[in-house]
């Protein structure tokens, strides 16, 4: 069995053209599949909308959540309530192409276990959005202690072996495109063009775009920490040469006074900028100590018959 991971946040407008197009999409390419859609706490109509779709086509799992919990909570309890033997993730607004499904699955067939869906190109009409992926790209990859594909988001096959390692990691903060190349296993890149959404807003705040992105560099990168060091020697070498020019024949003693209240600040904005950053792994660490889960499932609609067959 294939199956197929979708988060849906208030996607009325899309849902049922959507499971139409992966419905047409896996068509004679599996017999054997299913869509598992996670309501990560839709205030619009989404649920109704899936429910009924669940209602006509036993192909269909809808996975409601107790609240809205974001799309990496989402995904996760998508991730767990999948039984194919390779899982595909996507997100549900056509911008992973549905028409690429065959290709991941070809992929699979061929041996691959990991099949990443890397963007060839991105249409992307909010502009601030489209000057930060590629240098969110560069930093990460400037600064990942791992190789990590870049231009790659969640859209991907996996194997149940590598999925099984993926959710093994229990950590809170997850980087899923991240974790999914540090487990290893085979892997295989199908390109694809990413579309801009065909419908309805984006939902992701520019907040939690932010704090993805410092999950993904903490997760994978000790680099920042280790800055702390690099502006300990700044400084210190600033100190010395400040020094230096105190031995100096100087009238200038009222400028000075400028120059120590500048320094004072520049120090000052170094210690924060050190400080923020311990912040962000510190609170990292804070919620692996919790331990608290990502996201928590209300409700499994599951069709009978498929579950029954399986049985048999
Ligand atoms: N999504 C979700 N929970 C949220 C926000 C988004 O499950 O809190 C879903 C959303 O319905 C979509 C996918 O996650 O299927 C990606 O969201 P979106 O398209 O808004 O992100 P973007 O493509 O703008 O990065
Ligand atoms: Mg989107």
């Amino acid at each position: 069995m294939v199956s197929v991971v979708v988060p849906i946040y208030n996607e009325e407008e899309l849902v049922v053209r959507f499971h139409e197009a992966v419905a047409s999409a896996l068509k004679g390419v599996v017999d054997d599949w299913e869509v598992v859609y996670v309501n990560d706490g839709s205030t619009d109509s989404s649920l109704e909308l899936l429910k009924g779709l669940q209602a006509v086509d036993s192909h269909v799992v809808v996975v409601e959540l107790s609240r809205n919990w974001g799309h990496m909570g989402a995904i996760s309890a998508g991730l767990q309530t999948a039984r194919g033997r390779a899982i595909i993730l996507m997100d549900g607004d056509f911008q992973d192409p549905p028409e690429v499904l065959p290709q991941l699955i070809d992929a699979w067939r061929e041996g691959a276990e990991v099949v990443v869906g890397v963007r060839r190109s991105r249409q992307e009409s909010r502009k601030l959005l489209a000057f930060l992926f590629p240098m969110f790209y560069r930093v990460l990859g400037a600064l990942a202690d791992y190789p990590i594909p870049l231009n790659a988001g969640i859209f991907s096959l996996m194997d149940r072996k590598a999925l099984d390692s993926v959710l093994a990691m229990r950590e809170k903060n997850r980087y899923l495109p991240g974790l999914r190349a540090w487990v290893g296993y085979k892997n295989s890149i199908v390109y694809y063009d990413r579309n801009d959404r065909l419908g309805g807003e984006g939902k992701l705040s520019f907040i939690s775009r932010i704090k993805y992105a410092m999950d993904a560099i903490t997760s994978f990168s000790y680099k920042p920490l280790r800055l702390s060091f690099a502006l300990m020697g700044f400084s210190t070498t600033v100190a010395m040469m400040l020094a230096l020019c105190m031995a100096l024949p100087t009238s200038a003693i009222v400028t000075a006074g400028f120059g120590v209240a500048a320094s004072v600040f520049f120090m000052g904005g170094l210690l924060l900028l050190s400080i923020g950053i311990l912040g962000e792994y510190i609170g990292r660490v804070y919620d692996e100590v919790r331990n608290r889960p990502l996201s928590l499932i209300s409700q499994v609609h599951r069709s009978q018959v498929k579950i029954a067959s399986q049985v048999g």
